[in-house]
Formats: C-alpha cells, structure tokens, sequence
C-alpha cells in the first residue's frame, strides 16, 4: 500500500494572471480582486479580474483554434483523446500541490480536495477514452440514396463554474468539451479561482494546441455575463445558482441561441422508509446532507422520516451531529471530516436562514451556530418538527443543516418530496424492494438513489428536472449537448 499523502501547508500561488492563447496575461483594465483563505479569513492573493475586453480576446483565440484545417480541427480522434489522457496523468502527478491550493482556496478538507481531483481525473480519462468512439450512423433510405450521420463540435463553448468543488468542475466541463473537439473558454468562480487557473500550465506541458483552453477569472456579472452574450459562443455549460441559470438562458434567447447545458441548484428529498435500518440510514442521511459543508447541489436535505421511527432517528441524528463538532476544524488536519464554509457571504447566509428556520417553529435538536472566533465554520445542525411550509424547507441552505420531516404514509411522502421547484436528486432508504422500485420511479428527480448517495460514475447521467437545469452531464448523453449533429445525403 502506498503512504498517505502529506498535504503542503503554504503551497506556492504560481498563477494569478488570465490564460488566453496559451500564455498568463494581465486583464486589459488591469483590475484585479482578492480571495480568501476561508479557515483563517487572511487573503491569499490578488487575481486578475478579466471583462468583456479580455472576453473577446480569449473567445477570439479560442475561434482560432477552432478554424476549419487547424491543427486541433484535424488532430485524429486518437490523438485527441491522448492528449486527455496526458492532461490527467500530469494532473494526478501533481495532485498534492493542486490539492493543497483548493484547500486554502476553498476550506475544504485535504483528503476531500483529495478525492475530488481523482474524480475529475476520472472524467478527463472517461472521455479520453471516448474521442475514438464517437460515430455517426448510416441511415435508412430508399433505393439510389444513403444518408449518413456525423456528430462535429458545436465550436467554442464557455463554461461557468462554481465555487464548492472547484478543480474538478474544471475537469469536468474540459473533458466533455475537449472530447467533442470544441475549444473552451473557462471562467472560474470568484472565490475560488486558484487551481482552476493551473490548468494552464498543464495544458501546455500536454501540448495541447494553443487556444483550445482559455481561462477569464473575474466577477460573474462581467466577465461571466460577457460570455454569455458574446455572439462567437456557441454553447455555455454552466454549473450554479438557478438564478444565473435563468440569466444564462436568456442571455442566449437574446444573442445566437447558444446551446446550454446548466446543472442548477436543488432541494433534495430523501424517503426512509420504516423498514430502514437506523444504524444504517442515521449516519448516510447526515452525510449526504451534510456532504461538503452542506455546500452541494445534490445534497439531500429534506429528511422525510416515517412516523414509526421518526423520534428514534431524530434523536439518533442529533447525537450524531453533536459527535460531529469534533470533526469541524482545521483542514489541514487528518482527523477532520468538514471545513469552513467558502466564504463570509455563505457564512451569513446560513445563519440567518437557522434563525429563519428557529422562528417559524422548527425545533432546533442541535448546532445553530458559529463554531469559532476565527473562520467560516458552522456547527452541525439539526432542525426536527419541519414543516413544508417553512423557508428553511423551501430555500437551498447550502451548509451542514439537515431538516427532518415526519410522513405517515409513502403517498404523502412522495407527493411532499415533489412538491419543489426542484429536482436535482432523491433518495429513498429501505429495506422493502418493491417500495425502493415504486418510490424511484415516483420521484420528480435527475438521479435517485436507493440506499446510497452519490453511488454513480463517469458513465451515469447528472443533471436537473424542473429549475434544478437543463441537460445532462457524463456518459453519451452528456457529451451530445456537446456536438452537433449533420446529415449527409447523398443522390447516387
Ligand atoms: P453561487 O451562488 O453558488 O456563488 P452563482 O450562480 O452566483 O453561484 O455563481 C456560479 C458561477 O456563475 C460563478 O463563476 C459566477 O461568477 C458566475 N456568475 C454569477 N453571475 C453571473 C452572470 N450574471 N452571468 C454569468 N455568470 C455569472
């Protein structure tokens, strides 16, 4: 077995400048914004903050890339998947330093930051594998005709990517991007912009063609919006708020009708039914709740509970959560499950919702605070007696705050559990297969999970119904948003 990796403590910020045509430049207007170490609130850097001047310089390289007999437009798909093998492989090597960075950049635990960059490692090599194998079909015509189908890239794609699990949303949006034989312009979050920006780097050393990748770090509101209304965007792939989604989208109605692909925000509801194992499904509810500070789009945190265990998993939950203080600190540290939350705002955020929650009548089982003087770290927390009414039950809290609901019957449940603007994800914990079967298929939701969360691999599909997106992503049906589809036919 190989030893446990070391994290670096001070890793070395090597990157801060815009990363157009393959070379680290400054922003035209020369601004820039700080991000913030959100275990110690001290600022790691300044960071160049692009605008839709260095928007139109970055999408203008990556046009160039994408002109017809370029280098990366001709490259053979093998190669072109080679060259996502070689981009993983130089990102798995330096897994230490990219995690260390996310740790400071983000809060997240080493060991997580860890974990994230082998999956986005996964999905560059999944999708490297794929380039070869992407083929067309021949059709079905009348005699003294044939048609065939041929999938080509869709052009310049930009993606948009959030702050909660930074390094490997990059990997993600790049691999299925890159696969399909688009260049991309990518604007990282605002808190978080740092591994993003190594990217860079790595993709030069890959010999990736020049422009094929570009980095804006900036303000969503510039530089993002820019992206979203420059008219030599093909596509956006944005992973975010539902609010900028709706943005995102109409951005595009109102330019060149951009395709979209937008993994949004969510409510999830998880069912335990009473034939569930409590020893079980106590702690995998917390954790899937609670999964990344709570700062996950697919955590489940609506808790719905069957009235004969209800008290008994409450109870469970709250001694649970209260062992879990322990667990909150440093993440630095080897015994820590969770870090601080991203940064002030969300930190805020949580608070005020806990105290929303308090005053319309949830009982508040345990946590509720701040967990120290120093740092964005929120204490777990549980909320019994919820009911769907409440805006604690209704809003994304986004922290380590699970809400309990009581049902009496599964009918009731399954309509409460879909009874949300949302359906990003679902759970059902159970011991009774034919309730498992029947309440997956009831369920308004992208991926439900039966005894689990988050079981699937770079070959399930991800994505939203109702406001929580549009599209899928991983697997075939995520790299065909990627692509277009032409027609040939030809009169013999
Ligand atoms: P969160 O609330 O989780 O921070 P956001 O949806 O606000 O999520 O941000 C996700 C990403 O969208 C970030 O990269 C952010 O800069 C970007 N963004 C924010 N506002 C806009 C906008 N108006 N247009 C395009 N991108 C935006």
């Amino acid at each position: 077995m190989s030893p446990p990796v070391q994290p670096i403590r001070n890793p070395e910020v090597k990157r801060t400048q815009l990363f157009i045509g393959n070379e680290f430049v400054n922003s035209v207007a020369g601004k820039t914004f700080e991000t913030v170490n959100p275990a110690t609130e001290d600022v790691i850097c300044l960071v160049q903050a692009g605008d839709k001047a260095d928007v139109d310089k970055a999408v203008a390289a990556a046009r160039l890339a994408m002109k017809r007999n370029s280098v990366w437009r001709t490259m053979a798909p093998a190669e072109r998947g080679r060259m996502l093998m070689k981009i993983a492989d130089i990102i798995e090597r330096d897994i230490v330093k990219i995690a260390s960075l996310e740790v400071i950049d983000n809060g997240k635990p080493f060991s997580a930051a860890v974990g994230d960059i082998k999956v986005g490692v996964a999905c560059l090599r999944y999708y490297g594998g794929y380039v070869d194998k992407i083929e067309g079909r021949t059709l079905c015509m009348e005699d003294g005709k044939m048609g065939y189908t041929r999938y080509e890239p869709v052009g310049v794609v930009a993606a948009i990517t959030p702050w909660n699990f930074p390094f490997m949303l990059s990997c993600f949006k790049m691999a299925h991007a890159l696969a399909a034989g688009n260049a991309l312009v990518l604007k990282p979050p605002e808190q978080t912009p740092l591994t993003s920006l190594m990217l860079g780097d790595i993709v030069i050393e890959a010999g990736l063609p020049t422009g094929v990748l570009n980095i804006i770090t900036g303000m969503g509101p510039t530089a993002g919006a820019s992206l979203t209304e420059h008219p030599d965007v093909n596509k956006v792939t944005f992973t975010g708020s539902t609010e900028v989604g709706h943005l995102i989208q109409k951005a595009s109605g109102d330019t060149n009708l951009k395709r979209v692909t937008l993994e949004l925000g969510g409510k999830s509801a998880v069912i335990i039914g009473k034939s569930a194992d409590l020893s079980k499904v106590v702690p995998l509810a917390q954790d899937a709740c609670y999964v990344n500070m709570g700062q996950t789009c697919c955590a489940l945190t609506r808790t719905f509970v069957h009235e004969d265990v209800y008290d008994e998993f409450v109870r469970q939950s709250a001694e649970l959560a209260n062992k879990t203080r322990a667990k909150v600190g440093d993440p630095f540290s080897d015994d820590i499950k969770y870090g601080p939350q991203v940064d002030k705002i969300q930190f805020d955020k949580i608070l005020d919702l806990i105290d929303v929650g308090k005053k319309e009548g949830a009982k508040l089982e345990c946590g509720g605070g701040r967990l120290t003087e120093k740092g964005y770290f929120v204490e777990p927390t549980v909320f019994s007696n919820v009911s769907d009414d409440m805006r604690i039950a209704k809003e994304e809290i986004f922290g380590p705050v699970q809400q309990i609901f009581k049902f009496k019957n599964i009918e009731e449940a399954i309509d409460r559990a879909n009874n949300s603007e949302y359906g990003l994800a679902a759970g059902v914990f159970t011991n009774d297969l034919s309730e498992a079967l029947y309440v997956s298929n009831a369920l308004e939701s992208g991926q439900v999970w039966v005894n689990s969360f988050m079981p699937g691999g770079m070959n399930t599909p991800f994505g939203g119904y109702k406001k929580s997106g549009i599209g899928r992503e991983f697997g075939w049906d995520g790299l065909l948003p990627y692509m277009e589809v032409k027609t040939v036919i030809i009169k013999m």
